[in-house]
């Protein structure tokens, strides 16, 4: 793949200086694991043609209940749940093992009562073709975040999101997002691929009109360039995200859901919750695989050269390290990041994308670095305007944001 295809303008806007947001050095030492990522059901019923999961990773098996087991033993020591732990349910289709997500369940709920705790955060993410009325129901009383993939109008999600015999899914999913988005609210996001030829204007106005209050737009990540957007795509998602940011200066009509990434990048303009890495994996946050490997987050899960140890004998306290410092390193060790503005709003690439697809030697994919660029330009001018009119509508950002931080950004994203 030709890493240099896409022209990026590599200057910042006037008057940022990123050494104001800058953020401080990661500790070197140990962290405290605060989620984990389990692959339970270790497959998938749909074959997406953009599937990340099945160009990177191997077949693998579904978890049985003693790793489950483990890993609530594991993210839970002695029962003692903290305000800050959380579990995702994520890899593959997560409810194709229905069953032990309800026993997973069941477990959380017996260490919360002897243990006094609340309920953690739990997340699932999911292609949404498996939520059946019972499903639904268990959802909306479980207290569970839901996150499901759906790429916005039929003529764009059927071209990708589509089962082994080569239908779309576009009728299946939508009416279970119309009702969950309602029954569910801010527990539910949807979160929409950008691949070549999807117009993002088209891909949220769908989103938008379906009642969701939070939705998240990532740009495919996959080896094949046909599937990747062009210059035009890139263009297309600046022109979508400047309008955005004027609706939302203008505050007029209806809410405007939340643009998560988008909203992550306006909180950092403001100097909170800036980091030199994308995300916790590999430091707060692991995945784990069917037999209890630990690996640095979903996306390695199976691959042999991320095992960063087992649930069962603790993590590899140097296998750790090699990744902290190899694919898991902070964006001030990687060339292209070293001298890029917008670093402290971004935090460097994906680990996963720029290990398992990206140019080499740690380096980001330039299509990513364009949509991340994009998002901060705007988040800039936002933050600029908005400082001059209305300062106090900043801080409806803050508390989102903050959340994210927890939830997304230190701990996951699930991309
Ligand atoms: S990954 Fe982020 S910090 Fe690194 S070069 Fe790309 S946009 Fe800049
Ligand atoms: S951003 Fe997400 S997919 Fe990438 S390394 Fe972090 S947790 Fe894994």
């Amino acid at each position: 793949m030709n890493h240099r295809e896409w022209h990026i303008d590599r200057n910042p806007p006037d008057g940022f200086n990123p050494g104001d947001v800058s953020p401080p050095f990661l500790p070197q030492g140990t962290w405290s694991v605060q989620s984990l990522a389990l692959d339970v059901s270790g497959s998938c019923n749909l074959a997406c043609r953009y599937c990340a999961e099945d160009a990177s990773q191997p077949k693998r098996q579904p978890m049985d209940i003693e790793t489950m087991g483990s890993a609530l033993d594991f993210i839970f020591p002695h029962g003692k749940i903290t305000r800050n732990t959380s579990l995702r349910f994520g890899s593959g289709e997560p409810l194709l093992a229905f069953p032990l997500l309800k026993m997973a369940d069941e477990r959380i709920k017996k260490i919360c009562t002897d243990s006094r705790s609340r309920y953690p955060e739990v997340f699932i993410t999911t292609n949404g073709t498996l939520i059946d009325n019972e499903v639904s129901e268990w959802l909306i009383s479980s207290g569970w975040h839901l996150k499901i993939s759906f790429d916005g109008p039929r003529s764009i999600h059927d071209s990708w999101r589509v089962t082994p015999g080569n239908c779309g899914t576009y009728n299946r999913i939508k009416p279970v997002i119309k009702k969950l988005a309602k029954q569910m609210q801010d527990r539910l996001s949807v979160t929409a691929v950008l691949c070549k030829g999807a117009d993002p204007q088209k891909v949220f106005d769908e989103i938008e009109n379906m009642g969701v209050n939070r939705i998240e737009m990532v740009p495919v990540v996959h080896h094949k360039m046909s599937i990747l957007p062009d210059s035009s795509d890139i263009e297309l998602y600046r022109e979508f995200v400047q309008g955005y940011a004027r609706r939302f200066l203008q505050k007029k009509g209806k809410k405007i859901p939340v643009l998560v990434r988008f909203a992550e990048r306006v909180c950092r303009v403001m100097g909170y919750n800036n980091l030199r890495v994308p995300c916790g994996a590999g430091r707060s946050f692991y995945g784990v695989g069917q037999d209890g490997t630990v690996y640095p987050c979903f996306r390695f899960i199976g691959i042999k050269d991320y095992v960063l140890g087992n649930l069962r004998s603790g993590l590899d306290n140097e296998a750790v390290y090699k990744f902290r410092s190899g694919a898991g390193k902070p964006y001030d060790e990687r060339i292209a990041c070293r001298d890029c503005w917008a670093a402290p709003l971004c935090g460097g690439p994906c680990f996963s994308c720029a290990e398992l697809f990206g140019p080499g030697k740690g380096e980001p994919l330039d299509i990513h670095c364009a949509y991340s660029l994009t998002d901060a330009r705007v988040a800039i001018w936002l933050v600029g305007q908005l400082r001059k009119r209305e300062p106090e509508r900043l801080l409806s950002f803050l508390p989102g944001v903050s959340r994210l931080y927890e939830e997304e950004s230190l701990i996951s994203k699930t991309t």
